[in-house]
């Protein structure tokens, strides 16, 4: 059920809570300021102050960023988006690094890649990659719990000379439960103590069963070290992208989610934005969780000023009122009241929340010391 706080009903009029009160009495309504009345009623009282009231309900939101489902003809083939996960110490960040490092051609202008939360690879074969720059599952649970799934393919990474641990076993749990499909990284084959057939026996018990013991999970064996196997890698990922057939409309209001945000000195909040369908463009209108603004620029993995970003495209966004959070969800919209509406109403949404929360545990708590 709608309802509003009547301090905060009075403070959007811009009238005094008292003024508020006395009309809600007349009304045979008795109320203290911090109590909370239905809509029906506050928009009585609204129509009392000579006021209107706009009602803005989930209903409404959902509408106005578009929630609609692509035709079939306006789709296209899409990256994958692409999480390293695997136990400490098995090698995630060596091989996010060497695979960054690959593409960045020597000498090259702009070649200097910007850690912005994720970047793009192209395969040899010339595939397009996204890699989310954030191993560990915290992240990868985190954004999921916050209704972003931002992850098509995990790469497990296994030390060869250490085999399945608990972090592991976290991963697959992970993976399996966001019905994400894996590819097995058998890492650090170039160590002597490396026993790559005890990863993939080790797997068998979680399941797992790896191509080289008959399964579908696609492995490879590689080193962040001397770089072996790296290319494999990357073309096992090109393929089991292929069979997943990701495909988005580029054609439409971008959708994305935020993989990071801060609140940077000299350029204001930044998000670094995974665009998940549509385009996103200098100019656009949008709302962010909580936020809203203008796309005052966008900055790509490579430090580069781009004027759009397509779908599976990590960049950085400038422009927004305030610091969204991680997992949070971008959508394009029309026009600057539209976006300021829903952030304002989030916002509510969040207030009422915690206030229901807060009396909640009051009530707990005076239950439990009777
Ligand atoms: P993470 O905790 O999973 O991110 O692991 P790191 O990337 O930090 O690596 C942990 C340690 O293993 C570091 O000392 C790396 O230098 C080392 N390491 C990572 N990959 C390899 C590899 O392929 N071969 C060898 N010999 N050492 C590696
Ligand atoms: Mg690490």
């Amino acid at each position: 059920p709608e309802t509003i706080v009547v301090s905060e009903l009075a403070n959007r009029m811009a009238e005094r809570a008292a003024d508020v009160i006395k009309s809600l009495m007349k009304m045979g309504m008795m109320v203290t300021a911090n109590q909370t009345i239905d809509a029906d009623t506050a928009e009585l009282v609204i129509e009392e102050f000579g006021h209107r009231a706009v009602r803005v309900s989930d209903a409404d939101v959902e509408q106005v960023i578009q929630t609609v489902e692509d035709k079939a003809e306006d789709l296209q083939a899409r990256p994958p988006i692409v999480t390293i996960m695997g136990h400490v110490d098995h090698g995630k960040t060596s091989l996010l690094d060497l695979i960054r490092q690959a593409n960045v051609v020597a000498g090259e202008a702009g070649g200097i890649t910007q850690h912005i939360g994720a970047y793009q690879v192209t395969t040899e074969s010339g595939a397009l990659l996204s890699f989310l720059d954030t191993p560990g599952h915290a992240a990868f649970t985190s954004m999921r719990a916050r209704g972003a799934n931002v992850t098509d393919i995990v790469v497990l990474v296994v030390a060869a000379d250490d085999a399945v641990m608990p972090q592991t076993v976290e991963a697959i749990n992970h993976a399996k439960a966001a019905g994400v499909p894996m590819i097995v990284a058998i890492n650090k084959i170039d160590k002597p103590t490396a026993n790559p057939q005890k990863v993939r026996t080790d797997l068998l018990q979680h399941e797992v069963v790896v191509e080289a013991m008959s399964g579908d999970v696609q492995d490879v064996e590689v080193s962040a070290h001397t770089g072996q196997g790296i290319d494999q890698l990357l073309e096992a990922i090109a393929l089991q992208a292929e069979i997943l057939e990701l495909r988005a409309n580029p054609n439409r209001a971008a959708l994305g989610a935020v993989i990071e945000a801060k609140l940077d000195v000299g350029r204001g909040p930044v998000a670094t934005v995974l665009v998940q369908n549509g385009t996103l463009k200098q100019g656009d209108i949008f709302v962010v969780g909580e936020q809203w603004g203008k796309v005052r620029a966008l900055i790509n993995d490579k430090g580069e000023r781009v004027t759009e970003a397509g779908p599976s495209v990590p960049v950085e966004v400038l422009g927004i009122n305030g610091t969204p959070e991680a997992g949070d969800v971008l959508n394009v919209v029309e026009t600057e009241a539209q976006a300021r509406e829903i952030a304002d109403y989030r916002i509510q949404a969040a207030k009422d929340k915690r206030a229901a929360a807060g009396a909640a545990t009051t009530l707990q708590e005076l239950m439990a010391k009777a």
